[in-house]
């Protein structure tokens, strides 16, 4: 019977002093994971560059689905753990590969000896427990090279682990471990992607959405919250920043010239994101741009948008194709949310032919006609913050900016 599973880090395990840290967090995520989705408070142990979860009597395929929402596992492995006895490790041996195979196969056996006072050799164990499954098990070959069954046995202190199934993680940093930023949050299939992809480098996100109600549906928000209750399957929550843009599109279209509309949006939007962010304590604002796809993401339109913000804007998507994106999207169960056919704020107001090559002077130009620092202000107070969650638990709507917390 299984009673643990062993879950590898990979990339955590080179981040030298800060090493620590990292898998204290990873192990605190891993546990928070569980609780969210199964109410369970499991028993976790680490142990020389590994970490173990008690089953504790429970079917390891439980855990499965919590364990590949949490970054920063390189992979993992379900595993029978007996004592430093060899006739007990044999029988356990066997009793897993027999478990794992199904019709004749091929297989070898790899031994890890990280425990010294262990008397026989991991080559010798190898010899050993090879020549008891070929003896036990019939439509068993042995070869190193092309193996169905990679047999492990980990030889520890403690005990031995044994297993030969391994399941890939989503990979990445522990989620919390590089910081904080906001990601801006539209519709779109991109932004979601791109949000994720901050995630999975360790950066807790928050989201941040312009929405131009009543001109965009009250299902295009209801969008927008979806596409974040998929994004905190990987985070248990997520802050929403809903910002009211109407006012501001409807002076962008009556005082400035239709083909700057939407790099002075965009460059409104980064101020109010900013600001937002500043609150939040987040140190970057993420975007779903990608070079090239339409007229806000030349060189020269992201330049323009650029001077307006003194916090790094990250791209994650910036170099990606559309395939790549789209099956990242499906990959994290955005895309079907994402294709849902409800308006966004820009497409609303969208002009008839966008300068693809705006010049930040013309911006400033047309900025000039517009009480920018009132609009900003205006907007920031009027955010509605609402928290959404991973797990089937209702949305909170919050009035009060102490009520979030920042976890
Ligand atoms: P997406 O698929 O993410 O919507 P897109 O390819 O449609 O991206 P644009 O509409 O030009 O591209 O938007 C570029 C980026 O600007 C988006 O990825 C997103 O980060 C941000 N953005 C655009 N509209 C909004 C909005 N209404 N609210 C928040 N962010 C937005
Ligand atoms: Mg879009």
């Amino acid at each position: 019977m299984y009673d643990h599973i062993v879950i590898r880090y990979a990339e955590i395990a080179l981040k030298g002093k800060n090493q620590k840290e990292f898998i204290n967090r990873l192990i605190h995520n891993i546990k928070e994971q569980i609780k969210t989705d199964l109410d369970i408070t499991p028993l976790i142990e680490r142990e020389m560059g590994r970490i173990y979860l008690h089953l504790e009597g429970r079917a390891p395929e439980l855990f499965y689905d919590s364990l590949n929402h949490v970054f920063g596992i390189s992979s993992y492995s379900p595993a029978r753990k007996t004592t430093l006895e060899l006739e007990e490790i044999k029988a356990t041996a066997l009793e897993e590969l027999r478990g794992a195979m199904d019709g004749p196969c091929k297989f070898r056996v790899s031994v890890k000896r990280a425990n010294k006072k262990f008397p026989i050799t991991s080559p010798e164990m190898q010899q050993i427990i090879a020549a008891h499954m070929l003896k036990n098990l019939s439509g068993l070959k042995a070869d190193l090279h092309h193996y169905d069954f990679d047999l492990l046995l980990e030889i520890r202190d403690d005990g031995t682990y044994i297993y030969t199934r391994s399941f890939p993680g989503l990979r990445g940093l522990p989620l919390g471990s590089s910081g904080r930023g906001v990601v801006l949050l539209s519709g779109g299939i991109d932004s979601p992607v791109a949000g994720w992809l901050a995630m999975k480098r360790g950066v807790t996100i928050e989201a941040v959405h312009f929405h131009s109600y009543p001109y965009t549906s009250e299902q295009a928000k209801e969008k927008v919250l979806e596409l974040a209750k998929r994004m905190a399957k990987y985070s248990n929550r997520v802050v929403v920043h809903m910002v009211p843009f109407t006012k501001i599109q409807e002076e962008i279209a009556h005082y400035c010239h239709d083909n700057m509309r939407i790099p002075i949006m965009r460059r409104i939007m980064v101020r109010i994101a900013e600001e937002i962010a500043r609150q939040r304590d987040c140190l970057a604002i993420f975007t779903g741009d990608n070079l090239g796809q339409v007229a806000s993401q030349t060189m020269e339109s992201i330049y323009a948008i650029n001077q307006v913000a003194t916090m790094p804007i990250l791209r994650p998507c910036i170099t990606m194709e559309k395939e790549e994106i789209i099956r990242l999207a499906q990959q994290i169960d955005t895309y079907e949310t994402s294709i849902l056919p409800y308006e966004d704020c820009c497409t609303v107001f969208v002009p008839k032919e966008p300068k693809t090559k705006p010049k930040v002077e013309g911006c400033e130009k047309e900025e000039a006609r517009l009480d920018i620092t009132q609009l900003v202000a205006d907007a920031v107070a009027q955010t509605e913050r609402i928290i959404v969650y991973g797990k089937d638990k209702p949305e909170r709507r919050l009035r009060r900016e102490a009520d979030i917390g920042k976890e």
